[in-house]
């Protein structure tokens, strides 16, 4: 074929192939416009008068590039030359399973053979055994023989069994009892475990039998028993600790002040007997002007105010000390085994300490004041005198213009 005809030829090829390579890659624009061009190139090519050698070869290359020579398949963007890794994974799995099931057809061909082997033998024994009567006769005796075997094995097995079984009887009766549940196979079987075991092997292994599925019985509502008894123990225990925790709960709020969480008057009033005969200094302290705080910015914000003076009167106060709420916007203080001095420091302390705080509410910073009383419980006097005692100066503290503190004469 000459240069041009090959040409030709190789023209002819490529229409032919280009729509079926668009219709297998519709998608594929940059491809279109590849062969389009291709086309094209040709056409120049052909319609050249001389065409040179090494174009022609060019051309060739063009299309080997284009066309798979040597598989005669299309070349596709995506066709890479090696499989999927998990293509690859599968065909290996597959050779795999392949391969296993003809090892173990082959580990089989000698496993049937020896069933076959040791089948073809007993016919031949049976068929040997029938056509003598000596052996028929050394066969029974070899019968009687097991028999006996059996039954001191089956003897031996019951006492295994009793000896096994008898401590839990009680015990497992118990816990069925306990989880509602009758369990008649279990005393069943004792009873029949209990007897004599008959001499017919027939009926010994019969009674065997059923003691065993009876204990099995048993043993299967005691499971399904164990496990209702520990829900019903969880479900108490959890209602247990709700209850305590609902007990402590309630204990707290009874003892406790809930806005401010400082001690309330029953606490006060407990704390003050666990003092018995000590010295004390009880301070009373009063949020001056409270009434315009509600007044101007709400009640909520009033208590916000108090929560906070809750707080600081926790935070000055010692581990062995008491700070309570004993009225709307009124608290004390027990300083136990602290004289009148020291008090006083600390009841200043205090309320210089709330006088220069900036309250931070949620209408904006609040400032309050407090005025407070002071007085001194001496041993052997009633707690009651010193509580009055410190009113007094309560009111002497708001009498002389608040924000103060005064100490009871004693
Ligand atoms: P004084 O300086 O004389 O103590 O004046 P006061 O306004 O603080 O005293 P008063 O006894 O006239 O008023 C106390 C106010 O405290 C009145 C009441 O509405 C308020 N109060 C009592 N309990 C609460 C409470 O739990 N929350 C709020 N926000 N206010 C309370
Ligand atoms: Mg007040
Ligand atoms: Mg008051």
């Amino acid at each position: 074929m000459s240069q041009m005809e090959s040409l030709n030829q190789l023209l002819d090829d490529m229409d032919t192939i280009r729509p079926i390579v668009i219709a297998a890659m519709p998608d594929d624009l940059e491809l279109r416009s590849t062969t389009r061009r291709m086309i094209s190139a040709l056409e120049q090519i052909r319609q050249s008068p001389g065409i040179p050698n090494d174009t022609y070869i060019w051309v060739s290359k063009l299309f080997a590039k284009f066309l798979d020579a040597e598989h005669g398949a299309l070349l596709r963007p995506t066709h890479s030359g090696t499989i999927p890794a998990e293509s690859r994974a599968m065909l290996e799995l597959y050779i795999e399973q392949k391969k296993n099931l003809l090892m173990e057809a082959q580990q089989d061909i000698p496993a049937t053979h020896s069933i076959l082997d040791r089948s073809s033998n007993l016919i031949g024994t049976r068929a040997r055994k029938n056509d003598s009567l000596q052996k028929r006769a050394r066969h029974l005796e070899t019968l009687i023989q097991e028999h006996l075997k059996q039954d001191a094995a089956l003897r031996s097995e019951l006492q295994q069994l009793m000896d096994a079984f008898s401590p839990s009887f009680d015990a497992i009766v118990k816990v069925l009892e306990d989880a509602g549940e009758e369990s008649p196979e279990l005393k069943q079987a004792k009873l029949l475990l209990e007897q004599d075991l008959p001499d017919d092997i027939g009926q010994a292994r019969e009674i065997l039998q059923t003691a065993r599925e009876g204990i099995l019985k048993a043993g299967n509502k005691l499971t399904t028993a164990s496990a209702k008894l520990h829900t019903t123990l969880q479900n108490n225990m959890a209602q247990l600790s709700n209850l305590s925790q609902q007990l402590e709960q309630a204990e707290s709020e009874a003892r406790n002040d809930p806005l401010t969480g400082l001690a309330n008057r029953r606490r006060l009033a407990e704390f003050l007997k666990t003092l018995g005969q000590a010295s004390f200094c009880f301070l009373i302290v009063d949020i001056d002007h409270f009434k315009n705080i509600n007044d101007t910015y709400g009640h909520d914000v009033g208590d916000e105010i108090l929560q906070e003076v809750g707080t600081i009167l926790s935070d000055c106060t010692r581990k062995t000390d008491l700070a309570a709420r004993v009225g709307g916007e009124e608290f004390c203080v027990v300083f136990p085994e602290t004289d009148q001095t020291t008090s006083t420091k600390l009841a200043e302390a205090l309320r210089q300490s709330i006088e220069m705080k900036p309250f931070r509410t949620s209408a904006g910073i609040v400032e309050i004041t407090v005025s407070i009383g002071i007085a001194e419980h001496r041993p052997g006097k009633e707690h009651a005198l010193a509580f009055k005692a410190a009113d007094e100066a309560l009111y002497q503290s708001k009498k002389n213009g608040r924000n103060q503190v005064t100490c009871a004469q004693s």
